[in-house]
Order: C-alpha cells, then sequence, then structure tokens
C-alpha cells in the first residue's frame, strides 16, 4: 500500500483531525465533489435527476461505530423514512447501509432485528438493501447478519472486497443462498496478512471474482454487482460477461457519485445497467477520507480549495 494512502486511512480514524478539519469551509467546499448535499432531499433531488438520464441509485446515510442501541434505533427509524421516499417519489432508487452504524457492536441481534425490519420494507417499497463491508473484523458478523436476513427475504445483498485473502473462500460459501452481491476492492487499511497489499494483486483478485461471479449469474445463482470506477476492468468485465453468455440486465455496474460521471452516463447509454451511490449526511469525514486515500491526487483537490 502506497505511503499517502497509508497516511490517510489512518488519519480517517482520529477524532482530533475530524474535529478539526470538518468544520473549515475549504474542507466542507472539497468534500462536497463527493456528495450532492448534507440533507436527504439532496440525494432524494439527485436520485431524481440520475433517474432521468436511465441510471439507478443507491442512497446511503453517512455514519459509522455506532454503540447505542438508541441511536442506532434512530438510524433504522431514518432509513425506513428514506424508504417511504423512494416509494412516494417512484424513485428507481436502492439503500446501503453499514452494520456498525446500526450497532452492530453494541448489539448483533438488535442490529439483525433492524436489518430484518429494513429488508421488509425494502420488499414493500419495490427497493432493494445493500449492506456494505467495513474493516475486515466485522466481516464474520456482517455475514452472518446477511446470511440470516437472506434467509426471510430476497431482497438484500451483501458487498464483497477483493483485497482480503478470504474473500473467494467467503463467497463460495455464500452461492448456495442465491446471493446478490456487490464486489468492490476495498477502502480500508488492512495488514498484508488479511489484504493484498499491492494493487496490481488487488486488481487480480477482482478480476478473478468478477469471473466466479459471471459464471454463477449465467446459472442464475447470483446477481452481480460490480462497484468500480476501473474502466479497463469494466470493459473485461463486459466481454468475460458476453464470453460465459450472461444478459447484460443480469449484472450491473455501480460507481459513487462525483467519480467519473461522464464515464457513468456513456456506460448507461451503450445498454449496461448502471446505479451511482448518493451518500449524504453530517457525519462525512471518516468517508471523505477514505476516497483521498483511493485517490491520493485529489489532495491537491482540497490544497486548491484552500488557495
Ligand atoms: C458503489 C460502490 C460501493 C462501495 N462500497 C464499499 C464497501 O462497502 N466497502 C469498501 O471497503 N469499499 C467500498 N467501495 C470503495 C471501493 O472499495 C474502492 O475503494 C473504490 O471503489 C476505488 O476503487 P476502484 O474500484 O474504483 O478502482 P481504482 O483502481 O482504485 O480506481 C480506478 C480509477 O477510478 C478513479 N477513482 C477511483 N477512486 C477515486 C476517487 N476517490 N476519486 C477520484 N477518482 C477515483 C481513478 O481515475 C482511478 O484511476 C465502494 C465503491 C463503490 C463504487
Amino acid at each position: 500500500m502506497g505511503f499517502a494512502r497509508s497516511v490517510l486511512l489512518k488519519a480517517s480514524r482520529s477524532q482530533w483531525l475530524a474535529r478539526q478539519l470538518r468544520e473549515r469551509r475549504f474542507f466542507q467546499k472539497a468534500a462536497r465533489r463527493f456528495m450532492p448535499g448534507e440533507a436527504l432531499d439532496d440525494a432524494l433531488d439527485a436520485a431524481g435527476q440520475f433517474a432521468k438520464a436511465g441510471m439507478g441509485s443507491v442512497l446511503t446515510e453517512l455514519g459509522e461505530q455506532v454503540t447505542s442501541r438508541a441511536e442506532a434505533a434512530q438510524v433504522r427509524d431514518h432509513y425506513l423514512g428514506v424508504l417511504d421516499k423512494i416509494q412516494r417519489r417512484k424513485l428507481p432508487a436502492h439503500v446501503s447501509i453499514k452494520l456498525t452504524h446500526l450497532g452492530l457492536e453494541g448489539s448483533r441481534e438488535g442490529c439483525v432485528q433492524d436489518v430484518l425490519k429494513l429488508a421488509a420494507r425494502a420488499d414493500q417499497a419495490r427497493s432493494f438493501l445493500w449492506i456494505d463491508m467495513e474493516e475486515s473484523r466485522y466481516v464474520d458478523a456482517t455475514l452472518d447478519v446477511y446470511r440470516r436476513a437472506k434467509a426471510e427475504w430476497p431482497n438484500v445483498g451483501v458487498c464483497l472486497q477483493a483485497y482480503l485473502r478470504r474473500t473467494p473462500a467467503d463467497l463460495e460459501s455464500l452461492l448456495s443462498l442465491s446471493p446478490a452481491i456487490r464486489l468492490v476492492k476495498g477502502a480500508y487499511n488492512e495488514p498484508a496478512d488479511v489484504a493484498f497489499p499491492k494493487k496490481r494483486d488487488v486488481d487480480a483478485a477482482y478480476f478473478q471474482l468478477a469471473q466466479r461471479l459471471l459464471g454463477e449469474a449465467g446459472r442464475q445463482r447470483v446477481k452481480p454487482v460490480f462497484g468500480t470506477h476501473d474502466l479497463s476492468m469494466i470493459e473485461r468485465i463486459r466481454q468475460n460477461a458476453v464470453a460465459q453468455k450472461v444478459a447484460p440486465s443480469s449484472c450491473e455496474f455501480h460507481m459513487l457519485y462525483g467519480i467519473r460521471a461522464a464515464e457513468q452516463r456513456a456506460l448507461a447509454s451503450h445498454g449496461a445497467e448502471v446505479r451511482v451511490l448518493i451518500s449524504y449526511g453530517s457525519a462525512w469525514f471518516a468517508w471523505y477520507m477514505r476516497r483521498l486515500a483511493e485517490r491520493p491526487a485529489n489532495v491537491w483537490f482540497v490544497l486548491r480549495n484552500v488557495v
């Protein structure tokens, strides 16, 4: 892992730095590059615009590491309200949650019950519930919650991270559930015995997992979603989908709001199923630092705002 990436990821966990930077206007302005605004309505309006351009969206309220059950219940109620609004506005929008935002660390059982309520409401709203993957120490718990939710509701998917050495085995263990999997490269600071430190190994792992997902998609055993902005990877995946006779409508490409926006539209106009993940809310510091770490050149964007 590059030095700049590692420093930025360590900084993303600093409460002190969060307090110093969050209130600075230049930093707020820079973060806005990756989010339409802090309010839910900003995200819903952006989802409406994407829908007009033939793209779906995925909404997520920023926040993580909640330990109090009362606070977690507020997060659950917030998302129940989001699903109401998605249904009322007839938006082609999904929802993505972080389990630590729903109090996974405080009470796993409480978290499971909240996920089940959200999955039920998403089903009613003809939406879909995605579960993000966080640091490697949460993977077992996240997959456990996913298995319990998927046993009761069809419209639930989970994210897997290609950089983790364990992911091929995790994928195999999920296949009997006919899962929906969002494959990403991975955004956290992990030790080398847990995650591949070199980008080229992560890319190779990503493509291998993508091939496996497409093979299973051809047999309707999995709904694959590729969460990446790596255009050459997307091209290879699309070619492999054709080779494995997977209909273009059977897989989706998801990208983050504000990253490669022109390419998102171009991909959709060429017949791919594209969704944009739109983040909103005030707890954007750790998340924004991860976006900087993905492309340390983004730090220049922040510095330009200072000037
Ligand atoms: C829909 C979606 C959901 C995700 N969910 C999770 C999750 O649950 N857990 C998790 O660990 N990670 C998640 N991620 C983040 C992911 O793990 C990667 O960190 C991130 O997508 C960057 O990797 P990449 O696949 O785009 O490829 P890279 O090879 O890193 O990037 C390819 C190209 O995309 C552009 N790019 C990538 N990132 C940025 C950026 N921040 N700013 C500007 N340009 C950029 C650059 O041009 C770069 O050359 C998610 C990503 C997406 C798109």
